[in-house]
């Protein structure tokens, strides 16, 4: 599924495959960015016509194929002659997603380009780059379809949109008169995990955005579930797209009017013997453990919910896995300290699941709600204006749903501490810089008696490179004398850019932020 190629003959036998089952196979082939295996066997297409290697890691990459080159679309117009040759269906996908622009804006006949094209800018002139292939493509009978970054700097005349950043992109899209996929990464990216699309996450997406009129609602021609292998080894594939998959085909092939999801889950149930016939080694329908914490009358309490019934979980806190000889979760549990759970859900006295271990941290300001400068991400809500102070920290999967982000913008959080003794706060961050996610420059802690002069009480300067790769957290921790306050402030400096050296070198960063701890 990853790496590897199709020869013509392979991309022939499985057009036959589907055709034979009613089923149209739409090639994408992806332009401008996403091209770097091209650009390595082929230098002269990028703008700076260096050689470099093929990518073995995912990502977004700054080499892109240069706009300002005819020879660029003679390649890609040769490219699509024989792709357009072997699939018979009217759509082509020619993606123009995360094309980072840093390479446009230095190269000389990009800028001519721009020029000579009475252009603005780069996302103009990619805007260019899509309508001279949508020419060509509808010259040949064929219908363009692309992510819904080919909205931005004005979207080709026949073009598709399929919108994967959220439904925003394909509303405008239906809005403005074009038909639309949708495909937003909230329900249909069947690459992420159960903790952030589940079943019945699933089984509540609703392609057609109510806000459009019947005329434009026309436009919205259904939904994509998306399975991106590059986080998926072949041998996963399956779990991940089963049992998924038939929530997504019942709730794009039948009426919306009366489903029920109970219902459906039963139907699920029958399917399963089928499946196992076919041999589809199918997953989970749902983390069969999930857990949040809540603040009652002060007192924090550690809540673990059953995701499928007739589970038993069990919990203890010794660093092991508990049996059913440990303590059975009946109710919330009350956190008086910060301390470990060990928590594994049992069906009919068997484990069901792996065991998942809790750390709830307990600090003086659980479950204050901060007010906040400015928002934080629709995508990353850490659960919402709770998060930072709910006792559980963001974990190294960073769509654990406990980590809060901000995009471009800085963070200012202001909690009422009403005159408790402070003598730390302490926050984490996140870096993992292929996804654009970096730690923040630097973060300031301060506190004031009257909500407007602030005293400072310690500054963090980031020291980790933000060219450190992987994932991983970062604590910013400031230790001072005991003061007293009625407000606290927390600002953490976001880098805003992608900087010049990263592969989306001008891109908006993000920095992800959890649990604001405070002793
Ligand atoms: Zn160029």
């Amino acid at each position: 599924v990853y790496g590897g190629y199709y020869s013509q003959k392979d991309v022939k036998e499985v057009v036959e495959y589907a055709t034979s089952r009613g089923v149209n196979v739409v090639p994408e082939i992806e332009m401008p960015g996403h091209s770097v295996a091209a650009i390595a066997a082929y230098p002269e297409l990028s703008c700076t016509g260096e050689q470099r290697e093929v990518e073995t890691e995912w990502g977004v990459f700054k080499d892109i194929y240069c706009a300002g080159n005819d020879h660029t679309f003679e390649f890609l117009k040769n490219v699509l002659d024989e792709v357009i040759e072997l699939f018979p269906g009217k759509y082509i996908h020619i993606g123009g997603d995360e094309a980072p622009k840093v390479r446009w804006e230095q190269c000389s006949k990009c800028q001519k380009r721009i020029k000579d094209e009475g252009l603005h800018d780069e996302h103009e002139l990619q805007s260019w780059f899509i309508q001279e292939i949508e020419k060509y493509l509808s010259s040949k009978g064929k219908q363009l379809i692309g992510w819904d970054e080919i909205l931005e700097g004005g979207l080709a005349d026949g073009a598709m949109v399929q919108s994967w950043r959220g439904m925003e992109g394909g509303i405008q899209a239906a809005e403005s008169g074009h038909d639309v996929i949708m495909s937003p990464t909230s329900h249909c990216y069947f690459d992420y995990g159960l903790n952030s699309i589940d079943l019945k996450k699933v089984y509540s997406f609703y392609p057609v955005p109510s806000q459009l009129s019947d005329k434009e609602k026309e436009h919205v021609l259904g939904a994509e579930c998306n399975m991106w292998s590059e986080r998926a080894p072949y041998d996963l594939v399956d779990s991940k797209v089963f049992p998924r998959i038939l929530a997504m085909s019942e709730v794009l092939w039948s009426d919306s009017v009366g489903r029920d999801f109970e219902e459906f889950y039963q139907r699920v149930q029958k399917h399963y013997p089928r499946l196992s016939a076919l041999g589809v080694d199918y997953g989970l329908e749902t983390d069969p453990i999930s857990y949040a914490t809540e603040v009652n009358d002060g007192k924090l309490e550690l809540v673990i919910n059953k995701g499928v019934p007739d589970l038993d979980i069990f919990y203890s806190t010794r660093d092991s896995t508990p049996t059913p000889s440990d303590t059975k979760v009946e109710e919330g549990i009350e956190v008086s300290s910060t301390g470990t759970y060990f928590v594994q859900a049992f069906k009919n006295d068997k484990s069901y699941g792996e065991p998942v271990a809790v750390e709830v941290t307990h600090h003086k300001a659980i479950g204050i709600i901060p007010e906040y400068g400015a928002d934080f991400s629709f995508y990353y809500t850490g659960g919402g204006r709770t998060a930072m102070t709910n006792g559980l920290k963001g974990t190294l999967d960073f769509r654990d749903g406990n980590w809060q982000a901000f995009q471009y913008d800085d963070i200012e959080l202001i909690f009422e501490v009403n005159g408790m003794d402070i003598s730390s706060v302490e926050t984490n961050f996140y870096q993992y810089n292929n996804s654009w996610v970096f730690l923040p420059e630097y973060v300031e802690y301060s506190l004031s008696l009257d909500g407007e002069n602030y005293k400072f009480l310690g500054r963090v300067e980031n020291e980790t490179s933000p060219k450190k790769d992987g994932a991983f957290i970062e604590s910013f921790k400031s230790e001072f004398k005991t003061h007293k306050g009625k407000y606290l402030k927390v600002k953490a400096k976001n880098m805003q850019y992608c900087p010049e050296w990263h592969e989306a070198a001008g891109s908006p960063t993000w920095l992800f932020i959890d649990e604001v701890i405070v002793k």
